[in-house]
Formats: C-alpha cells, sequence, structure tokens
C-alpha cells in the first residue's frame, strides 16, 4: 500500500459510488458511465449524476463528516468506482482564515471577510482537488496518456498526479506562464512545451496532438471528471459552515470549473437533504483585461464570446474563452450574483493590504477576489454583517515578490539605531 494514500481509503473494498449516469450541460442528453468521454455530442461539458436518493439512505452527513479530513471522505459522491485507481497526495481539508484588518479598514465586522485558502494543497493550489479526481478516472478508464494546456497550475498538479498514477503527461503553457509553474511540471515527469499564444491556442494543440497521437484531453471540462473534484469545494464549505453557507462567494473565474462545481455541489446537497439554507450569490470575478464571462453577463447573453488580447497579472484567469461558459452564468443568475472585472492596479493593491495587514499572501487571482469585494461593499451590494467568503486557490509563494530587502556589511560598522 502507497503511505501517500488517505487513511480513510479501504484498498481492498469496492467503493460504494452512486454515479448512474452523465448528461450534456447543455442538452441534457444522457451517456453512460464507466465509459471514457470528452465533450458531449453539442460539443459542451457532460455532467455526472448522481443516485442521491441512494446516497440519503446510505450514509447521513454526520457519518461523512467523522472520516478523516481530506477529499476522499466524500466518495459516494464522486466517481471512482474501485479504491485501487484512487491516487493521492494528501488532498487535506483547506482552511477559512478571517482577513479582519482589511474587513475593518473598509467598514466591516470582523469575521465577516473569510478566505477558503487553497494553497495549502498539494502542489500548491486548487487544481489539485479536480486533477487528482480527473485522473483517479483516467486510470480507472484505462487512459495510459493525457495532455491538457494550462497557464501553470493545473498542469503542475496534472504533472504530479499522472506520474504517480504511471500515465504520461503531456503539457502546453504560454511561453509567459511564470516560470516556477513551468519548472515544477517538468520537475514532476511531465513533458512541457511552452507555446507563442495563449491557453486557447494550446488547447488547439492538445487537440490536434489528441488526434495524432491518442492523447487524452484533460483541458478544463473537456472530460468529466475534474468538475467533480473542484465540487468537493461546495461540500467541504458546507460542512465547514455547520450546513449553512456564506451569503456571497468570490470566485477567480478562467474556466469556471470551481464556480461550476461548487454550484453542483450545493444542488446535491439540498436534493440529499443535507443543506436547506439559502445558496449564496454566486459572483464570477474576472480580470479588466480578460473579462468575456462580465461581458456576457452584461449583455444578457448565455455564451460568451473570445476576449481578444487577454492580459493580466493573474494568469490563472487569463482563459479568453470557456466550454463552460453558460454554466457560469446560469450559475451566477440562478443564484442572484453577478459577474465583476478588476483592473490588475486594484489585485496588486489587494495583494499587498490582505498580506501587510493580515498576514496572509494571496496570490494575484485571490487579490482579485479581494478586490472585487472592496468594490461591492463600496457599492453597497455586499450589505453590512452579510459574509463573504473569497477564494485565494494558489499559494502567493508561486509568484515572483519584490524584492524589498536591504543587504548589510558585516565587516563594516552598523549603526543599529537605524535599522
Ligand atoms: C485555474 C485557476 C483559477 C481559475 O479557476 P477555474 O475554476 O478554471 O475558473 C483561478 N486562480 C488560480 C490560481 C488558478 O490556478
Amino acid at each position: 500500500m502507497s503511505r501517500s494514500l488517505p487513511l480513510n481509503v479501504n484498498l481492498t473494498a469496492e467503493r460504494p459510488t452512486f454515479v448512474s449516469h452523465l448528461e450534456c450541460g447543455l442538452t441534457g442528453e444522457r451517456y453512460e458511465a464507466d465509459a471514457l468521454h470528452g465533450l458531449s455530442n453539442a460539443g459542451r461539458p457532460l455532467l455526472v449524476r448522481y443516485d442521491l436518493a441512494g446516497v440519503a439512505a446510505a450514509i447521513d452527513r454526520a457519518e461523512m463528516a467523522a472520516r478523516p479530513r481530506d477529499l476522499w471522505r466524500w466518495r459516494e459522491v464522486l466517481p471512482v468506482r474501485r479504491a485501487e485507481n484512487i491516487i493521492s497526495l494528501g488532498e487535506a481539508d483547506t482552511p477559512v482564515i478571517a482577513l479582519d484588518k482589511v474587513a475593518g479598514a473598509a467598514g466591516a465586522s470582523a469575521g465577516t471577510l473569510l478566505v477558503k485558502d487553497e494553497g495549502r494543497l498539494p502542489t500548491g493550489s486548487f487544481k489539485a482537488r479536480g486533477l487528482v479526481m480527473a485522473i483517479s478516472m483516467a486510470k480507472e478508464l484505462g487512459v495510459t496518456s493525457i495532455a491538457m494546456p494550462t497557464n501553470g497550475n493545473a498542469g503542475a498538479a496534472a504533472a504530479a498526479y499522472a506520474t504517480q498514477a504511471g500515465i504520461e503527461a503531456i503539457i502546453f503553457c504560454p511561453d509567459d506562464t511564470p516560470e516556477i509553474n513551468v519548472r515544477e511540471i517538468a520537475a514532476q515527469g511531465a513533458r512541457v512545451y511552452r507555446v507563442n499564444g495563449l491557453i486557447d491556442d494550446c488547447g488547439k494543440l492538445v487537440r490536434e496532438g489528441a488526434a495524432a497521437n491518442g492523447w487524452f484531453d484533460l483541458s478544463t471540462l473537456k472530460e468529466p471528471y475534474r468538475i467533480e473534484g473542484k465540487k468537493t469545494m461546495g461540500l467541504e464549505l458546507a460542512e465547514q459552515f455547520g450546513w449553512e453557507l456564506p451569503d456571497v462567494i468570490f470566485y477567480p473565474t478562467g474556466g469556471g470549473t470551481g464556480l461550476i462545481g461548487m454550484w453542483k455541489a450545493f444542488a446535491e446537497l439540498q436534493a440529499i437533504g443535507w443543506i436547506a439554507c439559502k445558496l449564496p450569490r454566486m459572483v464570477a470575478v474576472q480580470a479588466e483585461g480578460c473579462a468575456p464571462m462580465v461581458r456576457a453577463w452584461e449583455a444578457g447573453e448565455r455564451h460568451a464570446a473570445r476576449w481578444e488580447d487577454a492580459a493580466t497579472i493573474a494568469a490563472g484567469i487569463r482563459v479568453p474563452q470557456a466550454v463552460g461558459d453558460f454554466l457560469i452564468l446560469d450559475a451566477v443568475r440562478e443564484s442572484n450574483g453577478r459577474a465583476m472585472a478588476v483592473s490588475d492596479a486594484a489585485i496588486q493593491q489587494a495583494v499587498d493590504d490582505a498580506a501587510r495587514s493580515d498576514g496572509l499572501l494571496l496570490c494575484p487571482e485571490g487579490g482579485a477576489t479581494l478586490a472585487a469585494w472592496r468594490q461591492a461593499r463600496a457599492e453597497g451590494w455586499v450589505k453590512d454583517g452579510e459574509t463573504a467568503l473569497l477564494f485565494n486557490c494558489a499559494t502567493g509563494l508561486k509568484y515572483p515578490l519584490p524584492d524589498a530587502s536591504q543587504t548589510l556589511d558585516r565587516h563594516a560598522a552598523i549603526d543599529f539605531t537605524r535599522l
């Protein structure tokens, strides 16, 4: 038995999962489970469906919550059928941290501005949640090589889990992807290529390479299981909030897997009967230099056109076009949420402020959610006393930090009164 397997996995048992079938997120067309699928015939994401009455009869929420604190405790509402296909680098629960000083500076009460810090996950980002599931399922379904486009973090998680699963990984990233990401992908055993284009240009190479070489295309939402892994953010949040939920969730939106996944999680929790609370307003946060969802939301459209010349310091949300656009926009609308764009300057300011006043180093994408909260609060859209939850999706340490140090010559006289 691998020592990295989570404690709650019984390797000898056929694990119960309650997957019934898959269906096209756009047309509802049914597909059988336990077969390898990419997009639906309509070219749209497939969603995994479960026998939720069966889940309700099989286990109660207290029993689930009493299991070891990692993502695999949700196994009845996850797709993997056989324990031997589970891979893991230790996907522990992530903490929820209050930014009380930043909140106070905006006139908000302590405990109302919270951050779910996903930077604590394996490979330093919440991409681990999606990729541990997608690659466990790829293994279960007999895949031997995967390819994906990435802005960095997804590639790193894919590389790590594919290596653990013994699956070959070929990764394509824009040539200006943060250096640490490009290097960690290679360090974790994948072949990585820098491409002179954006993530959707890389996606095109994956499609062509998949056709030519038989790679399985693991692009965001182009296979059904990453969203199931990301869904655990919603399950975990509900449990962390005592089976209630915050009033508003701010999510930095690229491909939107996490936002869609959480919205799906809330619907499943309601159907199982584990939550009865009001659902959060979902806010899709984008950067002003790449805001296709914001433009579509403002225009009242269900699909979003490609954003040309996308540019932002928040690499993880530099996604000009998303195949799950309608799922993002549906969730935002159904929840009475909104889509918001923030400037790179506001993102940088938010990162600096959270680190300097509350000691939490956000990644730029996390900073974008704080910038959006500030704006929404200033507009009165987030009201006094409302609890807002921000997503910090990766550790701030993955990004280059400014050097604010000074040098000292230990051989010279030092005037300590000036230090
Ligand atoms: C991938 C990523 C996002 C966007 O997540 P999606 O679910 O694809 O929208 C945001 N922030 C970081 C740090 C990321 O790596």
